[in-house]
């Protein structure tokens, strides 16, 4: 099973659609004992432990010990990327994937996260790269209304000093009621859905090449859509992915330790396998025509519905739009396979679940 391990609330940042530097709360730091970690993982055959804040590069000294007490366990890294330096070398070398958050272009990156983080963040990535670090290096974005997501992804996926091998963005969308948006609607037609087609297009261009950018959104889909291997929730929240709180309660999901529907256990009295596909998404997924393909996109959205059923629908939208623009590329894609220069395997990612939420 894949857990997300909160190592502490606090954030070194602030960020504009997270405050997660205001947004702590009273409590940060974790409340049990590792005698109690321990009973609980002992009880899991497979663990995957993904680190977790706040910023869980806040609190390396119990990332290491943590580390050292699961030397067997698989980790994967969540971070702001602001302090990924001091993480020991010999430790870092035994994370499977780093998800650094940087949200494209320096302006666009700095003007949601403070001016000065996209020079550390990408000085962070290729001292990665001097350390010789082999696991997959993922750039995450938040996507907001600053963002040109074809320039965003395009600028990210081309720099050479450092190299992202994978690109990842999420919508800031229902993350909270308000967002902060002001004209979301205008936005999506303007300019994200026209980016998404442009930049699918000339994802299977490059094909022709013999190439597959790691686009994380493109690449599961298409591996669906070629295979007919449908996916439930690709994040694999409720299903084979949960979160260990700071309390050591056990919620469906990292982002939402303070909605009561979230949380599914407790680390001191739960067995983990009692955990597996606990909770699964509402309708409108279920009964909807992309379902086998979208997995119905984010567990805490279809709960919630922050933004209402009218807002949950409109990102559908960007997700169907998505989808058949990807749809409409197949026949080609599978012409290149049948000529050699690429295979269906080639898309089948990620590896392990590594926090990708794959839908944006
Ligand atoms: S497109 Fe929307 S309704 Fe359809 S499965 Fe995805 S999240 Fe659910
Ligand atoms: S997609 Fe939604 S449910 Fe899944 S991890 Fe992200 S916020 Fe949680």
């Amino acid at each position: 099973m894949n857990y997300h391990l909160v190592l502490t609330r606090k954030c070194n940042l602030n960020c504009e659609y997270c405050h997660g530097g205001e947004n702590a709360g009273p409590v940060t730091e974790i409340q049990y004992s590792f005698d109690e970690l321990d009973k609980f993982l002992a009880r899991d055959d497979d663990p995957q432990l993904m680190f977790y804040g706040g910023e869980p590069t806040l609190r390396i000294p119990l990332m290491l010990e943590i580390m050292d007490r699961y030397p067997h366990a698989r980790y994967m890294l969540q971070t702001n990327g602001l302090l990924l330096h001091r993480i020991p070398e010999e430790y870092v070398h035994r994370i499977h994937s780093i998800l650094v958050s940087i949200d494209g272009r320096e302006l666009v990156t700095d003007g949601y996260r403070s001016k000065g983080v996209y020079r550390r963040v990408i000085d962070n990535v290729r001292w990665l790269e001097k350390i010789g670090y082999n696991g997959d290096i993922v750039a995450r974005m938040a996507v907001s209304e600053q963002s040109d997501i074809y320039k965003e992804v395009r600028h990210l996926l081309d720099l050479r000093d450092p190299t992202f091998s994978h690109v990842h963005w999420q919508l800031n969308v229902v993350w909270d009621a308000e967002g902060n948006w002001t004209d979301f609607d205008g936005w999506v037609s303007r300019s994200y859905n026209p980016g998404i087609s442009r930049l699918v297009r000339e994802w299977v261009d490059k094909m022709e090449e013999g190439v597959i950018e790691g686009i994380v959104p493109f690449m599961p889909l298409m591996y669906t859509l070629l295979t007919g291997k449908t996916s439930l929730l690709r994040c694999g929240s409720g299903i084979n992915t949960f979160a260990i709180h700071i309390d050591g309660s056990i919620g469906v999901c990292p982002i939402s330790p303070d909605w009561d529907f979230s949380i599914v256990g407790d680390i001191r009295e739960t067995d983990p396998k009692s955990l597996r596909n606990v909770m699964m998404v509402d309708e409108p997924c279920p009964s909807c025509e992309v379902y086998g393909i979208c997995g119905g996109r984010c567990l805490f959205a279809n709960k919630e519905r922050l933004w209402g059923d009218d807002g949950f629908d409109k990102i559908c939208q960007t997700v169907k739009h998505l989808i058949y623009e990807l749809q409409a590329q197949v026949p080609r894609v599978q012409r290149l396979i049948k000529r050699g220069l690429i295979s269906v395997e080639d898309f089948d990612y990620p590896e392990y679940n590594n926090g990708c939420e794959i839908i944006p």
